[in-house]
């Protein structure tokens, strides 16, 4: 990224009244979460011969319970994480009215952390946990803190995390909502996802605005028909916007 890229981002922003912010991993790896789908990240590690995409599934998370949350305690769960200045910025524009809507595919909860309100997350959240016989809400550290299968304190059910697992739905309202943005924006930035997990990905189809801005540090097929292309880091580059 060179700053002739950085002033025309900067155009783009100023002039851009509805803007959608489409994010992935990318956009928390300056919080110290590590990048699911990159080389080095979590999805690299393969645990007993298991792949993560295997343990984070549905059909192993009813079959092998107690493996799971082993797994999701050491990988998913950060509790020392805070927001960077992607974060932070995006707070800013949602205040300046300039930010119509988030839509993540993290479930770190650090854009509703970092103060935004109209946060649209697809793979939910590690913060809401629920128990699935009498439906008691728990927070991240009910699991954190506990050992083997986390139960409900009033009636010993099992905890689940809200988190979208491989093979279960993506929430429909939540769905609803973020292609409803993505049409009515201006201006998309998608940023930190190589865009390779899909229903997700195919959200991008939805957006009829003028400017879409890619911000990645590899390249994505997506950004062949991008307005401006930022190869780089999401918290790097969102923190120069003025
Ligand atoms: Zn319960």
């Amino acid at each position: 990224m060179n700053s002739a890229e950085m002033d025309f981002f900067q155009e783009i922003i100023d002039r851009s009244r509805r803007i959608v912010f489409f994010g992935g991993a990318g956009v928390s790896t300056a919080s110290g979460i590590p990048d699911f789908r990159s080389a080095e990240g979590l999805y690299a590690e393969e645990e007993n011969g298991l792949s993560p995409e295997m343990i984070l599934s549905k059909s192993f998370f009813y079959l092998q319970t107690e493996k799971f949350f082993d797994y999701y305690r050491k990988h998913l769960l950060y509790p020392d994480a805070e927001p960077n200045a992607a974060h932070r910025k995006l707070f800013e524009l949602e205040q300046k009215d300039k930010l119509r809507g988030i839509v993540t595919q993290n479930v770190d909860g650090l854009h509703r952390a970092a103060g935004n309100i109209r946060v649209y997350e697809l793979h939910g959240n590690v913060h809401e946990n629920e128990c699935m016989d009498c439906g008691a809400s728990y927070p991240m550290e009910a699991i954190l803190d506990s050992e083997g299968i986390p139960r409900c304190r009033d009636c010993g059910g099992v905890i689940k995390p809200n988190v979208v697992l491989y093979g279960e739905a993506l929430p429909k309202y939540v769905c609803i909502g973020a292609i409803r943005e993505i049409t009515n924006a201006d201006t998309l930035i998608v940023a930190g996802t190589s865009l390779a997990v899909e229903p997700a990905a195919s959200f991008i189809g939805h957006f009829r605005g003028r400017n879409l801005v890619v911000i990645n540090r590899d390249y994505i097929p997506a950004e062949t028909q991008a307005t401006l292309v930022l190869r780089g880091d999401v918290a790097e580059i969102m923190g120069r916007i003025r």
